[in-house]
């Protein structure tokens, strides 16, 4: 298959001009000007006045809380929407039948979006994932563990439940999320570790998402006690881990290069020091780090230490839309000063690497999957990246190894 744009924009690389890519089984064998393609044949699709660009990823998701979108804004604190959030999730008692249909309107919002890959955080796995595998779309799933003032044998379960290993399938791989410093107890995070390294299994968690979470890990006290106090969780027996969360991280091995980071809105220099030395990656929310009201982000600073950072929408629990493009917009506003080829990066190929997928997609050249998408350029006299980011279209169309994924194929009549 041909692919053809007024522009291609590969991430490695600058624009180019009337552009293509071709592709073949799925995957990229030649970027390049059409007028240059050499002998290729097959199906030509012509995309018009757009910008082709490699899908975008959403680092930091949460399908399964789909069907909350506009139920619990975020009104600038973090605990009162969490304890709201929690309250609404067990008001509506979710099933196997109302999870699934959350994640399929996650599925298809985030094609509509532009979105190919995503990082998907789910407390139901065995609900999530059939829809995941199902789908077109590219996932690492990670089985989220909450363990705090808990049995053993629930752990075991949480975690087995998280990395079953019957839900591995071309596009979804399976990953760890225990989810929160205030959730975790330091015994069952090394657990965690443990079993993910095991079968070398990536792992993501919520890491200095709001300011009150430092003190609850050094001291065990502060506003997460209560807030713990208040679920009927907190006890005299539950272990805390004694010291700043990056620094706990770091004793339990668990800031390499396979960790994810969600959030990090509140760290220190000597705790930027400490990411930049191990590698991890950071997932930025930019929307929903503005919804909560929190100081600026400082992933310019991570950028400028060698951080992978990537962007993540975080759930519609707490996001207008899946959209990482309108991520990206965000930034832009906020920032303007930030070139729009390192935006784009954020929201493509380090998403990948924060994925452990950079081999296979996330930038346009050969051997890479064909996952793709095309958003129109508004007319003017900027660079065409700066268009589409100080612009407002949708995109027109996604593919995900060469197959068009959105719209989704018209169902024949009769
Ligand atoms: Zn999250």
């Amino acid at each position: 298959m041909i692919f053809r744009a007024k522009w291609v924009y590969p991430v490695e690389g600058s624009a180019i001009e009337n552009g293509a890519v071709v592709a073949e089984g799925g995957k990229i064998v030649e970027v390049g000007p059409f007028a240059a393609l050499r002998g290729a044949t097959g199906e030509l699709v012509d995309l018009g006045d757009t910008v082709l660009l490699p899908g975008f990823v959403n680092a930091h998701t949460h399908l399964d809380l789909s069907d909350l979108h506009g139920q619990v804004p975020p009104q600038g604190l973090f605990i009162p929407w969490l304890s709201a959030l929690m309250q609404k999730r067990s008001a509506a008692a979710p099933d196997e039948t109302s999870t699934a249909e959350a994640v399929r309107r996650g599925i298809e919002e985030s094609l509509a979006c532009g979105v190919t890959a995503i990082g998907d955080v789910t407390t139901t796995p065995d609900w999530t994932r059939p829809m995941l595998a199902r789908s077109h779309l590219r996932s690492v799933s990670f089985g989220e563990v909450i363990a705090i003032g808990q049995r053993r044998s629930m752990l075991e379960r949480r975690l087995a439940a998280a990395l079953a290993a019957e839900w591995a399938a071309p596009r979804l791989r399976v990953g760890v999320s225990p989810h929160a410093p205030y959730t975790i107890e330091p015994a069952a995070l090394r657990r965690c570790a443990e079993a993910a390294r095991e079968i070398g299994a990536p792992v993501c968690m919520h890491l200095l998402e709001t300011a009150q979470e430092e003190r609850f890990a050094v001291a065990g006290d502060g506003d997460f006690r209560e807030f713990l106090m208040r679920m009927k969780v907190w006890d005299d027996r539950v272990d805390t881990p004694g010291v700043d969360p990056v620094t706990w991280l770091e004793r339990e091995g668990l800031l390499s290069s396979k960790t994810l980071l969600a959030h990090v809105n509140y760290v220190t220099d000597a705790q930027l020091a400490v990411l930049a030395e191990h590698g991890p990656s950071v997932a930025y929310c930019p929307r929903t780090h503005a919804a909560f009201g929190h100081p600026p982000h400082r992933f310019r600073e991570m950028l400028a230490r060698g951080i992978n950072v990537c962007i993540g929408t975080d759930s519609l629990a707490s996001n207008p839309s899946l959209s990482v493009l309108e991520e990206l917009r965000h930034v832009r506003r906020a920032y303007p000063d930030i070139s729009a080829e390192t935006l784009v990066r954020l929201g493509t190929l380090a998403g990948t690497k924060a994925l452990g997928l950079d081999d296979q997609i996330g930038a346009l050249m050969p051997r890479r999957w064909a996952d793709l998408v095309a958003v129109p350029a508004p007319p003017g006299k900027k660079a065409v990246l700066d268009r589409i980011l100080d612009g407002a279209s949708a995109p027109t169309a996604t593919y995900i190894a060469g197959k068009r994924v959105y719209p989704s194929e018209p169902v024949a009549a009769g």
